[in-house]
């Protein structure tokens, strides 16, 4: 929903543009801060899932740490003011110079999904003289219920250690000086709604703890990804997901032994519902089933629907006509960049504003340059 001065602000702008409302992102950043507080879990944010530095600040403010999956990621981590002992690195292929720019930051953890990256980390530490952090990746072998390309948890993912690698890692670490094992780290997917796949989870993390156990090791962080999914069909609802319940079933289904930490790396579920992507209508044409709204943003402003058939709510937020149904279309010459099929909305013309809500994750920062089109400016409810 956006009030009559938003919209005659959206008027003045040259679209497509994200818009952000601050007091959105502040009131789920709050639900996220009081819900882990109360069980005493750390939250790190996961920066993938936006990277825009106004968002980026005032996550900082709010006290949570961060979760980089590349080295700019890291820095950029570090520039925001970030405290490297709050970064998580987590990643299936880190670049040497990635490594070394992590061990030269003394980085919270290395989240490690090979054998072999611990040896690199061990041999590049030594060189320095220092003892990196890490964690391992654990694939826990866990369905996520989600869309297949962001299932993460299961053995034919290319994520994690698998647990018959476990013996081979623990001699391997027995040798290694210039590595220390401090936790380990799993992450099952994204955009997950259904709460058994994060109760499996938690039955899957003990399981892996008493294996540590059995051999004499006792971890001081246990992490537990993000994944957290939100609700694409009610933008306006912050009641989902709920982040009580949500931190509540790992209190009660994961056992942690005294003095350890849980951590999580909330991604989506701190951002989503912040940002929505505004496009004006070029064209309007009749289609053979439907009509075909033409909007000047494309799948390089928003690629979810083109890359994972996701679902976003269009709405037409300045006509006050009846109802139809149209394909809400971008100009990218690829047939997939069709942001809905049939969506109904108010009676369509040129020059209406529309509403891609939902998009202040994995939006902005998936933007890409294709067509050789303009990145796409970002605007602030704080700012009108
Ligand atoms: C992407 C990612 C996250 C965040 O996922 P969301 O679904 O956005 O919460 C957390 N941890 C790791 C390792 C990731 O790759």
């Amino acid at each position: 929903m956006f009030s009559p001065k938003e919209i005659e602000y959206f008027n003045k702008i040259k679209t497509p543009f994200y818009y952000y409302n601050i007091d959105r992102l502040k009131d789920i950043l709050t639900r996220v801060k009081n819900a882990s507080e109360r069980f005493g879990f750390v939250v790190h944010y996961a920066m993938k899932a936006n990277a825009n530095d106004r968002l980026l600040a005032i996550i900082r403010e709010f006290g949570f740490g961060a979760d980089c999956v590349s080295g700019n990621e890291v820095q950029k981590a570090i520039d925001m003011g970030f405290s490297p002992n709050e970064i998580a690195f987590a990643g299936v292929g880190k670049s040497d110079d990635e490594i070394n720019l992590g061990i030269d930051n003394n980085i919270f953890s290395f989240n490690c999904e090979s054998t072999q990256e611990i040896e690199v980390i061990d041999e590049f530490a030594a060189k320095k003289g220092k003892v990196a952090r890490i964690a391992l990746r654990i694939n826990p072998n866990v369905k996520a219920n989600t869309h297949h390309y962001i299932t993460t948890g299961l053995e034919e993912n290319k994520f994690g250690i698998n647990r018959w690698e476990f013996d081979k890692v623990l001699e391997l670490l027995r040798n290694k000086k210039n590595v220390k094992l401090v936790g380990i780290h799993f992450h099952i997917g994204s955009q997950i709604t259904d709460f058994d796949a994060f109760k499996s989870l938690c039955i899957r993390v003990n399981e892996v703890q008493n294996y540590f156990i059995e051999n004499q090791i006792l971890l001081e962080h246990i992490n537990v990804g993000g994944g957290l999914g939100i609700d694409y069909e009610h933008p306006d609802n912050l009641d989902v997901p709920d982040f009580d319940a949500f931190f509540k079933l790992f209190d009660r289904f994961l056992e942690l032994r005294p003095k350890q930490k849980l951590h999580f790396e909330l991604g989506r579920a701190m951002v989503a519902q912040c940002g929505d992507l505004i496009t004006r209508v070029l064209f309007v044409k009749n289609g053979i089933n439907t009509n075909f709204a033409i909007v000047d943003a494309g799948m390089t402003e928003l690629i979810r629907p083109a890359l994972y058939q996701a679902y976003h709510k269009i709405e037409n937020i300045t006509s006050k006509l009846g109802i139809d149904f149209y394909d809400v279309v971008g100009p990218i010459c690829e047939s997939s960049d069709t942001f809905g099929k049939t969506v109904q909305m108010a009676e369509t013309k040129r020059g209406d504003l529309i509403a891609i809500r939902s998009t202040g994750a994995y939006g902005e920062v998936m933007a890409s340059q294709y067509n050789l089109r303009n990145l796409a400016k970002s605007y602030y409810s704080e700012d009108i």
